[in-house]
């Protein structure tokens, strides 16, 4: 298609475009009286309008029927979780046994690597991503630090992180494949993200776990930014595990819950430790208060407490909305949205004389929904001025801006609007 950097031509394609009645469906900030262009719910996805009714519907039960609201409520809490199985497994491409949800990301994390990252003196090396999510990068360290005072090996050469190369953004597969290759039988664990948070970039999961297994290692991915954001199949690519955190493209509210992968095969295998607890165990018995543990065969038997159906109220409103209007909807609109978005970017940036590189692969099956953006010869001044005028990016050390056209309530309109406020701040100044 042959874009034009016009609000006629933007407006045109808003027209043509199934998803555009979504918009309505959640509530914006204003700025000046106006709804905000944003582009952060790559960090925190805006609230659904029907959110409330889930919510107000948990808080009724617990008014009215109390302790009895576990078993008799409409969506009795004891199995809530239950219903996530379906849509969310459409979601990342799963059985529905093979997901569930939980606790917190990085908290899942962890407690999958208790599962999979069972570490030996010479089998014990975990291959990350250079400069991963803050969060991921602690909890490597501290999982490397824990094994390492049982197991005894060198802590310092546990953690061996893909580089870029020099002056590039991103990572080559070529790589990642080479390295993987490299540690060989020492590799225990490849646990990478599955679009880089900074860059945007998207890894190539099924081949990468694919060389993960040649070597003997088992592969997890974090899909906080993958997760309503990118076809996955995780099944079919034979992914071990995976994790994700629900609040950004997935809509679900601060801080809330977390989804997780486990692969069928390994749902029965009493080899694999886990950290237990009541809500992992078989389903029928679990009221009789039986002393030894017999897990729900399925990602629900890595449960451990009973779950917090506040939190979840909002997480159900939101797989609900994503069953209607499906992944495949989502990411056409995900693909053309985002070449609109880089071709304004693309006019703007001529219009000014160039002042800014698009740091993000320009490949389509490279990336997703997220465009970061280096500015060059500008600065925070820039990003301050998009705020003020209801331009709602973020800001990532040393120069860059984050630009997320979600396509579920961002408008091709939005897009246009958007270049000619970013083409003012630069020649205001
Ligand atoms: C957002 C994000 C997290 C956040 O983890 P929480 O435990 O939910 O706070 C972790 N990892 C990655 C890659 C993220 O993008």
């Amino acid at each position: 298609m042959k874009f034009q950097n016009t609000l006629e031509f933007a407006r045109q394609l808003d027209a043509q475009d199934p998803l555009n009645k979504y918009q309505s469906e959640f509530i914006f900030p204003k700025v000046n009286d106006k709804k905000v262009i944003y582009f952060t719910g790559n960090s925190l996805g805006l609230q659904p309008k029907r959110t409330k009714t889930y919510v107000d519907e948990v808080m009724n039960d617990w008014a009215n029927l109390a302790v009895e609201g576990h078993f008799y409520s409409d969506k009795p809490w004891w199995d809530y979780h239950e219903r996530f199985a379906e849509p969310l497994s459409k979601i990342v491409g799963a059985l529905p046994t093979e997901v569930t949800v939980m606790n917190t990301l990085t908290v899942n994390l962890h407690l999958l690597m208790v599962s999979f990252y069972q570490p030996t003196p010479t089998r014990y090396k975990i291959i990350c991503e250079e400069k991963a999510f803050p969060s991921d990068q602690y909890m490597f360290q501290s999982q490397v630090d824990f094994h390492s005072r049982a197991v005894g090996f060198d802590k310092q050469e546990a953690l061996v992180e893909i580089k870029r190369r020099e002056g590039e953004h991103n990572i080559r597969l070529e790589d990642v494949l080479a390295k993987i290759e490299e540690v060989g039988d020492e590799l225990a664990l490849v646990l990478i993200g599955g679009v880089n948070y900074y860059t945007g970039q998207v890894f190539d999961m099924k081949t990468i776990t694919a060389a993960g297994h040649k070597v003997g290692a088992f592969v997890g991915w974090d899909l906080a930014h993958a997760a309503g954001n990118v076809k996955l199949e995780l099944h079919d690519w034979n992914v071990d595990f995976a994790a994700w955190c629900s609040y950004k493209y997935m809509n679900s509210g601060p801080g809330n819950a977390s989804g997780c992968f486990i692969h069928e095969k390994h749902h029965n295998n009493s080899q694999l430790p886990r950290f237990a607890g009541w809500w992992g165990h078989n389903k029928e018995r679990r009221f009789k208060m039986e002393p030894n543990f017999d897990p729900v065969h399925g990602a629900d038997g890595w449960q451990i407490s009973n779950l917090p159906i506040l939190s979840l109220a909002p997480y159900l409103a939101s797989v609900d909305m994503f069953a209607e209007v499906g992944m495949d909807a989502l990411l056409e609109k995900r693909d053309l949205i985002t070449a609109y978005l880089e071709f304004v970017l693309h006019e703007i940036d001529s219009e000014v004389d160039s002042t800014f590189e698009i740091i993000t692969p320009s490949d389509p099956e490279e990336r997703a929904s997220q465009l970061s953006v280096f500015l060059h010869g500008e600065g925070r001044s820039l990003f301050e001025y998009l705020m003020k005028n209801g331009v709602i990016t973020d800001w990532r050390e040393p120069n860059v801006i984050r630009l997320a056209p979600v396509p579920l309530y961002t408008s091709f309109e939005d897009m246009f609007e958007f270049g000619q406020i970013l083409k003012k701040g630069i020649l205001g100044k």
